[in-house]
């Protein structure tokens, strides 16, 4: 199996999981005739689903510990079989508290990315990670509270994310934004208004947390599939197109939270046709 521990330079980047999560193809993909997924079909499971990781990444930087997303949360009282819900199990199965989280730092505000920020103690909400302070963009906190895009959109932004403003841990980014001094959140927008990606530069190294730019190796390969997900379509091809050209001309690692665990790879061409290479 792959490591799921890497260095860049001076800094680690360790993949966690909250588990995962299937989506049917037609209900994932709208656009995408099936048929066109037939060159693809060894990246879908055998009932023809597409599978995403719920990847997080724990960061140690500059003396700080960061973790970038926080999966779809605690299994619901009501279902308990789904195949998600794991992030403290992992937390706990490599020796990582809670506590030592300085920084949660959201790549944008989708469910399956914020939903361990917070733990409901009967109608108090409590932080998961009792000592960070919680990072986002201040275009995906706007639009978290738009009464037009928020149910659909935002689904567990009122009991994931709003409460953090209350508890008065919330952090904005408004533009491109140093975490450490090794680590940048850039807008990379078009799947949520705010998006961001993580770069992360040491002693010459370079690496990037994707967060939602692509969902899956197959977007490597065809940049212009959008999700049902990608809230602007022709910004997200923009910013996707963009970041896979730097990614490959740059020789930039990649840490992509819905890839196949633990999502580190690089973009690399062969006979003229770009792909993911797991590390
Ligand atoms: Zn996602």
């Amino acid at each position: 199996m792959a490591k799921h521990v890497i260095r860049v330079g001076n800094v680690e980047i360790m993949a966690l999981s909250d588990g995962m999560l299937e989506f049917d193809l037609c209900n994932f993909f709208p656009t995408i005739p099936e048929d066109q997924w037939q060159p693809y079909e060894s990246h879908l499971t055998e009932e023809h689903k597409i599978r995403f990781n719920l990847g997080s990444y724990l960061i140690r930087s500059d003396g700080r510990t960061i973790l970038v997303d926080t999966g779809l949360g605690p299994k619901p009282a009501d279902a308990p079989d789904v195949p998600w819900g794991q992030l403290l199990h992992d937390f706990k199965a490599n020796g990582v508290r809670p506590e030592e989280v300085d920084m949660v730092v959201m790549t944008h505000l989708h469910r399956d990315h914020v939903g361990w920020n917070l733990l409901a103690h009967g109608q108090k909400y409590v932080p998961t990670f009792p000592n960070a302070r919680y990072w986002m963009s201040a275009k995906d906190w706007e639009a978290c509270h738009q009464p037009a895009v928020q149910p659909a959109r935002f689904a567990n932004a009122p009991t994931c994310v709003w409460p953090l403003a209350e508890l008065g841990l919330v952090e904005l980014m408004r533009s491109e934004h140093s975490l450490t001094r090794e680590l940048t959140a850039m807008p990379t927008p078009g799947h949520t208004p705010g998006h961001m990606s993580i770069l992360i530069t040491s002693k010459g190294e370079r690496a990037l947390v994707l967060g939602d730019a692509a969902h899956g190796p197959v977007q490597v390969l065809e940049p212009d599939w959008v999700s049902r997900a990608d809230m602007d379509p022709e910004l997200t091809r923009q910013t996707r197109g963009a970041l896979l050209d730097r990614l490959e001309r740059e020789d930039i690692i990649v840490a992509a939270g819905h890839f196949p665990a633990p999502g580190f790879g690089k973009i690399v061409r062969l006979q003229g046709r770009r792909y993911w290479q797991g590390l």
